[in-house]
């Protein structure tokens, strides 16, 4: 405890932004591009479809064109989190953005893919492959307990998708030392690569299988897919010292504006959750960015489930990396400027 992140390189929030290729369809389809990305200068410049006006242009952290390559954006924006999870500091990882535009894509990827595959699975990759060349280093005596959950949150209630009772919706809790936590979430301790990944597996089907049956599109729900990292280790004192962090894989509903005329019933709840917890998460960032420079403030995690639950992993000496991800073509134009002034905001 007590240990603050000065002196680690980078800010607390992070925020890039992502632009995929055209796909077949949209290059078939004659679609043209409205969107370049200038990744010497993090800039991005979204031009209006039929507009001779110079475009709108943002600036990130950084932004990656459609040639960007998984491993790149993995060991630029997700590494440094990871190394801070290892070494005890809570992080998470967001992918935004309209469905359709690669959040999917940059968060899993394809797992059995070396090129192809996305944060998640190189996570898993990196974690054991420290942990087995730190057991290697017989000097450093570390013990290490890694346990990993997967949850969904959909229309504000929270789903465990490792439990086969798909339907049950968890609450949200706080206990003095344990700080915010899923009651009865299960955590189950993995040991390797493989193990990992047949959870996150189980993970996927539980959540495919609970969706089809209560009509659930995965695009309306957040997933959150949580790695703990404990580490023990005799320090010099001889006593035993232990450190625990926490990395939040976090891929988000999408953000499109639901048309308010066609949207009835069910489908016009999901609009307003989604609205709300997305702009409960903008607000969250927001107000750590500026507090960051202007001293203590208010942040606004009791305003959503997906803040709340992730209230100890934002903010602190945690970590943050907004991914948002957009589509280049001009029919996505109005969405995409949307998705940009929200990272913008988040920045
Ligand atoms: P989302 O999760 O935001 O709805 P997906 O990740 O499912 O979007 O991506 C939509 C489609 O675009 C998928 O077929 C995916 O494989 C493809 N795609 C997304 N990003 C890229 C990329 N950077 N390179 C190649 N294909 C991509
Ligand atoms: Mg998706």
């Amino acid at each position: 405890m007590g240990k603050t992140a000065g002196g680690s390189s980078g800010e607390a929030v992070k925020v890039v932004v992502r632009c995929r290729p055209l796909s077949s369809k949209e290059v078939a389809d004659g679609r043209e591009l409205a969107v370049q990305i200038d990744e010497t200068h993090a800039g991005v410049a979204v031009t209006k479809p039929g507009s001779s006006a110079p475009g709108k242009k943002f600036t990130f952290d950084h932004t990656y064109g459609p040639s960007s390559t998984q491993m790149q954006i993995f060991e630029e924006t997700a590494r440094p989190i990871i190394d801070a999870a290892l070494a005890g500091y809570n992080g998470t990882i967001f992918a935004y953005g309209q469905t359709g535009t690669g959040k999917t894509f940059t968060m899993e990827g394809v797992y059995d893919d070396n090129d192809l595959r996305g944060i998640i699975p190189n996570a898993f990759h990196h974690i054991f492959h420290h942990i087995d060349a730190d057991k290697a280093d017989g000097e450093k005596q570390r013990q290490y307990l890694v346990t990993a959950s997967y949850l969904e949150i959909y229309n504000e209630e929270i789903r465990d998708l490792l439990s086969k009772s798909y339907k049950t919706k968890l609450a949200i809790k706080e206990h003095p030392d344990k700080g915010v936590y899923v009651k009865d979430l299960s955590a189950f301790v993995v040991k390797s690569v493989a193990e990992i990944n047949k959870v996150m597996g189980a993970g996927k089907k539980n959540r495919s299988v609970g969706a089809t049956k209560m009509n659930v599109d995965s695009s309306r729900s957040h997933s959150v897919f949580t790695i703990t990292i404990e580490c023990s280790q005799i320090g010099l004192d001889g006593a035993q010292h232990i450190h625990v962090g926490r990395l939040n894989l976090v891929d988000l509903a999408g953000s499109e504006r639901q048309s308010k005329t066609g949207a009835e019933g069910d489908r016009f709840t999901e609009a307003v959750n989604i609205n709300l917890s997305l702009s409960a998460l903008g607000n969250v960032i927001s107000a750590l960015a500026e507090g960051a420079s202007r001293g203590k403030r208010h942040i606004p995690y009791r305003d959503s489930k997906l803040t709340r639950l992730l209230q100890d992993s934002l903010g602190g000496n945690s970590k943050t990396v907004m991914i948002a991800n957009v589509g280049p073509a001009d029919y996505n134009y109005d969405e995409t400027i949307s998705t940009l002034r929200y990272a913008n905001r988040a920045k």
